[in-house]
């Protein structure tokens, strides 16, 4: 018997999430990943390794709570936002019984970890601007304990409109809890729903500090929500999530000076993410340039595979969202600094000379 024949059936079967980074490319400007350009300089203020780590550790909550405006008993920290997304799976959905539901086009590991703990998978997909089918959503209520909604949503940017997430909210009380998720919420601060806490006993909004504070490679997540629903986390969440230099560099990124250095990074996405939007506008091949509030633009192109590879070619490494339900001839493309914008629209303006 091969070891594969042992391993459960839909792991077996299970296609694991396609990472920017598993994906690969050989590239010098890397906007697949949603990532800040810039690496901020953090060193160890801590140097003994012999203990383990508080499992919370508490200045990191506390200034967690602090900077999101809620109590600390409101916030737990893991392994990135994805490992909040995994422990909502884990506490609240029986495999083979009970399902999730999210709405395409979206983020890809709200299905990939329903699948590994065999949870069934439900979708309402998007309308064509991108907002909720409210309608979808509540025709599939039965044995769903987790809906998962991204807003600013990856990867069209857009933000789904508050009055529907309000309508969710109604629709799934006392029946499932509601993942909102604000992994790029810093670049648009007054859409939060955190506010919204007090309101809501099933709502949980997830975030990261892997966007603008631009710790991508620390691993480090927030999940918000009130107090009962983070005690039943904290029931299957690892003995020891945080290693101690990430809880040293996390609790460095949410002081005064780390908070005011992420407002400064997210006023530069902004910036050039207005540059490279009007310069794609005015290029030969490009359909549509989607409006978003987060560090990245969804594009249709003419010829979007074309211009995929001469890019990748040239070390341009942007995402591909062709297989997204609905985004056919689609690009994302991460705002980099000035200069890799730049060298996005110079070889665009290079391939649509060469096709004119
Ligand atoms: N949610 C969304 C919408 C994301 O785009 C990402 C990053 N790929 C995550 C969650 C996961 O973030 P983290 O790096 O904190 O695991």
């Amino acid at each position: 018997m091969s070891i594969e024949n042992l391993a459960r059936e839909n792991v077996r079967r299970l296609t694991p999430y396609q990472s920017a980074r598993r994906l690969g490319g050989n590239g010098d400007v890397w906007l697949n990943a949603n990532e800040f350009p810039q690496a901020p300089e953090y060193s160890l203020t801590l140097h003994t390794l012999n203990r383990y780590p508080e499992c919370q550790p508490a200045q990191v909550i506390a200034r967690y709570a602090a900077y999101a405006g809620v109590t600390p008993e409101q916030v737990l920290v893991s392994r990135g936002a994805d490992e909040g997304i995994e422990l909502l799976i884990r506490a609240f959905c029986e495999p083979g019984k009970d399902a999730i539901l999210f709405c395409p086009p979206t983020y890809g590991m709200y299905a990939v970890s329903a699948e590994t703990f065999g949870v069934e998978r439900r979708i309402a997909q998007s309308t064509a601007d991108w907002q909720l089918d409210v309608a979808s959503i509540e025709r599939q209520l039965d044995n769903v304990k987790l809906i998962y909604i991204c807003s600013p949503n990856n990867p069209t940017g857009n933000l789904v409109n508050q009055d529907d997430l309000r309508r969710v909210l109604a629709l799934a009380r006392g029946r499932a809890v509601v993942a909102i998720d604000e992994a790029y919420i810093e670049f648009c601060p007054q859409a939060s729903t955190v506010n919204w806490l007090a309101d809501y006993p099933h709502l949980v909004i997830l975030r990261t500090l892997s966007k603008a504070f631009a710790l991508a490679g620390l691993r480090c997540g927030f999940t918000l929500a009130n107090a009962d629903v983070i005690q039943l986390l904290l029931k299957v969440i690892a003995p020891y999530p945080l290693s101690l230099p990430v809880a040293d560099i996390a609790a460095q990124a949410l002081s005064d000076a780390g908070i005011a250095q992420m407002r400064r990074n997210v006023a530069e996405v902004r910036e050039n993410r207005r540059w490279l939007e009007e310069a794609l506008n005015n290029l030969d091949g490009v359909d549509t340039v989607f409006a978003s509030e987060s560090n990245y633009l969804l594009v249709r192109f003419a010829d979007s595979a074309t211009v995929f590879k001469t890019l990748w070619d040239q070390g341009i490494i942007l995402r591909d969202q062709n297989k997204q339900p609905g985004l056919a001839g689609c690009l994302r493309i991460t705002i980099g600094n000035r200069y890799e914008c730049e060298r996005v629209i110079t070889a665009l303006q290079a391939l649509s000379a060469t096709t004119a």
